[in-house]
Order: C-alpha cells, then sequence, then structure tokens
C-alpha cells in the first residue's frame, strides 16, 4: 500500500502544493467540490495488454485511489511500449513464466488478470500464491469448480479477489437498483436481458474453446445473467435454455452462437434473455415491476448508458466505468468497503454456477435447478 500523498512527494511536490492538488475521484462522476485525497493508492500490474487491458489502461490515468504501476505480458514489444506510455519501470515488469517473483516486489499490491478466459483461472492462483490481491476480468474462469478454487486460494493466501464486474458502479444502474430496493416498481414481475454483437476474425481466442470456456455465453451472455440478478434483487432458481446455431464451422463444438434462455426466481418472477455473437444492436435490459418499470439501452456498453424509468429519463452522470471501478477496488481492498452488489469471487462463482446450468439445460433440453 502507498499513499497518494508518497507518490506525490516522490514526484517532489511540497505539503502546500499537495493542497492545492485537484481530488479528481469524482471527475468521472458527479461534480463534487474538488479536495484532496491522502488514503491509500493501489499499485495495479496488468497482466494481458491487449483490447480491454488497454482500455483499463488508459481509464486509470483519471484515478485517484488506483495507479497503473507494472505490467505482465508475452509480447516484450508491448511491454517497452507500455513503459514509456505510462513511466513503468523495468523492474515491475514480467511475462508469464517469470511472474512469480512478484511476491519480492513490494511496490505492487494487485495484479489484473485481462487474459483469455481459459486462462484466468490458473494465473490467478499463482497471484495469489505471490501474495498479490487480484483483480480478473469476467467471466472469472471458465466454469464453477474453477472459479470455486481461485476463491479457495485466494482465501488461503489472505489475499482479496475482485471481478471485473464494473456495471456494478455505474451510476443509472445504480440509481435503477435504489429504485428497486424502495419499492418504487412494486414488486418485480419480469426482466429481460437482451445482449449481443457480431463477431468477426474466426481465428480469436473469443472463439477457442479452450481458451475462452465457451462461446457467446461466456463472453457476452453473462452480462445479462448478472443483470438478471442485480436488477431483480433475487437468485434464480431455475433455468431452461435453447440454442441456435447457423454457423457450424465459425462456431464449433463447445462454442455457442446463440442461447435463449429463461430463469424463474424464489417470488415468481421470470426473466427471458438472450444471448449471441450473431446480431448486432442488443444491449438492452427491461424490468417491470407492479407499479412501474426500468429501461436501458445500451445497458452494459461503455457509455453513456441510457435508460428510462415510468418517472421519465435516468439523468445520472455518464462515468467512464473502469475509472470508478478501479478507485472503488482500493476502496474495497483496503477499506473493506462494501459495493451496492458484490463484485467479490463469490459473485463470480455465482455467475458460473449458472452458466453450467445454462449449459446443461441446452444439452439436455431440460428445466435446471439452480442453487447459487
Ligand atoms: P484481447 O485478445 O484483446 O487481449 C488479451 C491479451 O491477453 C492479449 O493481448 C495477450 O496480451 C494476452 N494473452 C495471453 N495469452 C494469450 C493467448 N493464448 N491468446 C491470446 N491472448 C493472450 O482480449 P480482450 O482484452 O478483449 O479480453 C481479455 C479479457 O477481458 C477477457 O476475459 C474478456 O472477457 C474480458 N473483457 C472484459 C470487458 C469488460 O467490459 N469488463 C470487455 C472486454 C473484454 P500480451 O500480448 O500482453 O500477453
Amino acid at each position: 500500500m502507498n499513499s497518494r500523498r508518497d507518490f506525490l512527494q516522490k514526484l517532489g511536490l511540497s505539503a502546500l502544493a499537495l493542497q492545492l492538488v485537484p481530488y479528481s475521484g469524482w471527475a468521472a462522476g458527479t461534480d463534487k467540490t474538488e479536495q484532496v485525497y491522502d488514503g491509500p493508492v493501489l499499485r495495479v500490474a496488468i497482466m494481458g495488454l491487449g483490447g480491454y487491458g488497454t482500455i483499463v489502461a488508459e481509464a486509470m490515468r483519471k484515478c485517484t485511489k488506483a495507479k497503473l504501476v507494472g505490467v505482465i505480458s508475452g509480447t516484450p514489444s508491448k511491454v517497452k511500449a507500455w513503459q514509456s506510455k505510462y513511466g513503468i519501470p523495468e523492474k515491475n515488469c514480467y511475462n508469464y513464466e517469470n511472474f512469480d517473483n512478484i511476491k519480492n516486489n513490494p511496490d505492487i499490491d494487485a495484479v489484473y488478470v485481462i487474459t483469455p478466459n481459459g486462462l484466468h483461472h490458473d494465473f490467478v492462483i499463482r497471484v495469489a500464491a505471490a501474495g498479490k490481491h487480484a483483480i480478473c476480468e469476467k467471466p472469472m474462469a471458465v466454469n464453477a469448480k474453477e472459479g470455486q478454487e481461485m476463491v479457495d486460494a485466494c482465501k488461503k493466501a489472505d489475499v482479496k479477489l475482485l471481478v471485473g464486474y464494473r456495471m456494478h458502479f455505474e451510476p443509472k444502474t445504480l440509481e435503477v437498483i435504489r429504485m428497486r430496493q424502495t419499492g418504487e416498481f412494486g414488486k418485480i414481475r419480469f426482466f429481460q436481458g437482451q445482449c449481443g454483437f457480431t463477431i468477426g476474425d474466426p481465428t480469436q481466442w473469443r472463439l477457442n474453446k479452450k481458451l475462452a470456456g465457451g462461446g457467446s455465453m461466456m463472453d457476452i451472455g453473462i452480462y445479462a445473467i448478472n443483470g438478471s440478478r442485480y436488477m431483480t434483487g433475487e437468485e434464480p432458481i431455475w433455468v431452461t435454455a435453447q440454442e441456435t446455431k447457423t454457423d457450424t464451422v465459425k462456431f464449433k463444438e463447445g462454442v455457442d452462437e446463440t442461447i435463449q434462455f429463461q430463469f424463474g426466481f424464489p417470488s415468481g418472477a421470470v426473466a427471458s434473455c438472450l444471448s449471441t455473437y450473431n446480431m448486432n444492436n442488443l444491449d438492452r435490459f427491461f424490468l417491470d415491476g407492479e407499479k412501474g418499470f426500468a429501461e436501458m439501452q445500451p445497458s452494459t456498453g461503455y457509455g453513456p448508458i441510457k435508460g428510462r424509468t415510468h418517472l421519465g429519463e435516468l439523468n445520472q452522470p455518464v462515468t467512464t466505468h473502469q475509472t470508478v471501478q478501479m478507485d472503488e477496488m482500493c476502496e474495497i481492498i483496503f477499506n473493506n468497503k462494501k459495493p451496492v452488489v458484490p463484485v467479490n469471487g463469490e459473485e463470480g462463482v455465482k455467475d458460473l454456477k449458472i452458466i453450467d446450468a445454462i449449459y446443461l439445460a441446452v444439452k439436455t433440453g431440460k428445466k435446471v435447478e439452480i442453487s447459487v
């Protein structure tokens, strides 16, 4: 752990200058009066310098409580480029063979694993063994068993395990959750989650069963699953599911193209969801209650998220999701802050148990009971 004061002091800034440095913790959120942040700073190494790793790194430039200080990569040219772009010292650069040595590096608090899904399990377990907190992208693993092993490993090593559920910090999403919790929609009856896009390059890892763990469900359908849980506030108790595959060359055995699935919840509410790699313009949530509704479109993209309820437009601030997520994760790791919707490993395992059940329902054609 290191404080922002330490960082700034290393930069040679005086106490007076510190007073004048604005607190930008809300820069991506509400327009609060500027104030100095002098709490702990989460020093993060990103593992996997690909598309999403780059988005996270750029968003972290605006963080107040988290800082990118290291990289773990299999591509030396990217490491060089990131070093000069983000001022990362040589001693904080690792590859997949030697990153266990991070245990001897006191300048890194956490590793953010942003590699293909099938690699999350082994990498997170090695991060935990090195005594570092682990942040892992969704899906946290390729099945619930692996997810639970990651939770257990982090518990044993006494480090935190968090999953990159950025929507759990998104203001319009949180407003809908608040409205549901305070009964403004009345009794929830129905949720609809539609998540998908048309996937390109057939050779990419997302279409490789070993690296992806499945197909669209693992990658984008998980938003409908996770969303159905935080929007309704309930855990599903059964699922039925149907798969459609129009291209068996692109979407090989074990790589789902389109799955429709339905949940039942303890209250009697139901959900109807679609996950696909073969349709665009699908990023929509609809929540229906006895007294009102919420509709969000886009509902889980990088933003801006848009939505309305029976009371009108949602006008909460537009944020950079990953900036807010990383600042909040600092609070969770160092101050045990409890987010409105959890982002811990157990939360990730719940989604994986549901994904396991969806795949079983597709395979058997039967209604599958779920216990998360
Ligand atoms: P990319 O393919 O763009 O990047 C993955 C990176 O992982 C590569 O660039 C590479 O980095 C590293 N890597 C290590 N081993 C392999 C391997 N065998 N094959 C391919 N890459 C490898 O993927 P994304 O960044 O889009 O996705 C990474 C993770 O982030 C996934 O789990 C995905 O689900 C998640 N994600 C989450 C999003 C969100 O909004 N929360 C959005 C997008 C993705 P290097 O060269 O440095 O080793």
